[in-house]
């Protein structure tokens, strides 16, 4: 059944699908059409910022994927969330801001990502922003004029977070007020995706203004099936609403933004991709494009749990009356612990002081908790806090392919974690970080026990056994459509065109060429503002 002809079809109501679907309708001009396998972002623990535990694993709003058993992780398999919602995994994440470090871009137009160099990218998120954060004179005050609020919280955090700060100062760290501005080295109190209490999801900064627009057609709890490809042309989408099958057209162009698990499994589905793959699974080739899927990038982490002897957040929310009072302070006022993201304090840290730069992220949380197999994270009753580490600009690549042509199958994720001398040497140098930071005067003085494993014992090849034995993934996937500059080492072009396929963009984390030192929302966000500008512009050119 054909359902409607547009000029632009985007499928996917991402962090990147929702600033998509504002800027090509704002003019009015163009008739979008923006697709969603999931539904409604109007969900109380969606909103509520320390409401992430909840959606981490909820199966309403979640894809809940699972990536393969790692050979550099020990054979261990992970637990990988997507967001399936409106706003996508900007509804569910852990809103920390992250814009990454300028060397992460300048990698990009080095890889062949021409105009994606740090100047033209900072421009980008100056564009995009609105910070409420603290004045000279410490009141607050709101400086841009974007959509996306990006709010200093750190009159709401728990006191605890600014012995982390007090700890970095003992061991000669920097401290900076925010890692996104002049001083991006050091720890800081983190910035965060919030506005006023809530969530400020992608959904919130830019679908919902765009959504009464008369020219933008959104469709919810639709599986998109495939990209229909004609000579070379991507013509419209199949999508299936229950068990009705849709297709609607687009006279302009496709653009994919499923994120960097569905958008190469989209391609692959519909005939691009690696020409071994697709005959495997009877799918007729459109365009042998050997990248699709290839070239996996993701941040792991590696946390350790310490009980503390003075007050942490566990004190507040380990027990049924403290979450009482949380849950009431946030209702009545939008303040307290429920409306600061669970990472309160970080920021990004040279393993070595001969290094160019920052190449360590560092987490601080003045809490302690278990993530039971339910998959919800539970505070402990005693005071705790949490150190960790995370190694910034991972070089080893993985993959996703499909694993049957049914669209319903989950693509298989192999990440290839560590695969790289580089990595595995990363491993060591950020948790021998976490050993400096855990021995500091002030970690030292407030630490009533280091909860097993003790890190501050181990040696460098027992610190990456036990990398490889407890890290996890920090949620980052990207780069498995990545830019550069042809087919045989990329799947699209500068301007996020795919190789060989006219009318058909990808414009999500997938695109990224390297994973960006630190977390993903926000250059994915940039992304697709500076994306929607090349598809107005190339629109332009065609009249
Ligand atoms: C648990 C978690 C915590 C995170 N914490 C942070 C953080 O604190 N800070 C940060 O910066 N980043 C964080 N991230 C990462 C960040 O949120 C993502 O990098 C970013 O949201 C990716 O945006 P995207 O547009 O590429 O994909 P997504 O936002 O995932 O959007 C893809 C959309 O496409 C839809 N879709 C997929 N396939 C189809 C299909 N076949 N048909 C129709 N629709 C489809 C999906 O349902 C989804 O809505 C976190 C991620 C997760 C999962």
């Amino acid at each position: 059944m054909i359902t409607g002809n547009y000029d632009y079809i985007i499928v996917g109501a991402g962090s990147a699908g929702c600033v998509l679907a504002n800027k090509l309708s704002e003019s009015g001009r163009h008739k979008v059409l923006l697709v969603e396998a999931g539904g409604t972002d109007r969900k109380f623990w969606i909103k509520v910022p320390l409401g992430y535990g909840f959606t981490f694993s909820d199966p309403k709003v979640n894809w809940r994927y699972n990536a393969e058993n790692d050979p550099g992780l020990n054979g261990r398999g992970a637990y990988w969330p997507r967001g399936r919602v409106l706003g996508g995994s900007s509804s569910i994440n852990a809103m920390a801001y992250s814009r990454g470090l300028p060397h992460d871009f300048e990698d990009w137009e080095a890889s062949g990502a021409t105009g994606w160099n740090w100047g033209q990218v900072e421009q980008a998120y100056d564009a995009l922003e609105i910070n409420d954060e603290f004045g000279a004179d410490g009141k607050r005050q709101v400086r841009g004029d974007g959509a996306l609020w990006v709010s200093d919280l750190s009159d709401q955090m728990h006191p605890f977070s600014q012995r982390f700060l007090q700890a970095a100062q003992d061991i000669g760290w920097p401290v900076t007020d925010n890692f996104n501005g002049p001083e991006k080295e050091g720890l800081s109190l983190i910035r965060s995706t919030v506005r006023k209490g809530f969530r400020w999801s992608s959904a919130d900064a830019f679908l919902r203004p765009a959504k009464k627009r008369s020219n933008l057609h959104v469709v919810t709890n639709a599986l998109v099936e495939k990209v229909i490809v004609s000579e070379g042309r991507a013509t419209g989408i199949r999508y299936r609403i229950g068990d009705k099958v849709h297709e609607a057209l687009a006279t302009r162009e496709v653009i994919l933004s499923a994120g960097a698990i569905n958008s190469p499994q989209l391609l692959q589905l519909s005939g691009i991709g690696p020409v071994e793959l697709l005959r495997q699974h009877n799918i007729g080739v459109e365009r042998d494009l050997s990248q699709v899927g290839q070239g996996l990038q993701d941040h792991l982490a590696v946390s350790h749990f310490y009980q503390a002897n003075e007050p942490t957040l566990n004190n507040r929310l380990g027990n049924k009356f403290g979450q009482l009072l949380a849950g009431m302070q946030y209702v009545l006022t939008r303040r307290g612990p429920l409306s600061v993201p669970v990472n309160q304090c970080g920021g990004f840290i040279r393993s070595d002081v001969a290094t160019t730069g920052p190449d360590v992220q560092v987490y601080c949380n003045p809490a302690s908790y278990s993530v039971p197999a339910s998959g919800q994270p539970k505070m402990d009753k005693e005071p705790g806090f949490l150190l960790s580490v995370q190694p910034c600009r991972p070089t080893s690549r993985g993959e996703i392919n499909i694993a049957s042509a049914n669209p319903s199958d989950a693509p298989i994720i192999q990440p290839n974690s560590l695969a790289t001398e580089h990595d595995q040497y990363m491993a060591i140098r950020a948790s021998k970080l976490l050993q400096k930071l855990a021995t500091s005067p002030t970690i030292t003085k407030v630490t009533q026990k280091r909860v097993a494993p003790d890190i501050m014992t181990m040696t460098d090849a027992e610190l990456l056994d036990n990398f490889r034995a407890r890290a996890g993934t920090v949620f980052h996937p990207s780069c498995t459509c990545r830019m550069g500059r042809d087919a045989t080492d990329s799947v699209l072009d500068a301007r996020l065109r795919v190789h060989g396929i006219r009318g058909l963009r990808v414009v999500d984390a997938s695109a990224f060429p390297n994973v960006t030192s630190g977390n993903t929302n926000a250059p994915t966000i940039m992304l697709a503002s500076k994306a929607a500008k090349m598809v107005l512009q190339d629109a332009e050119m065609s009249v």
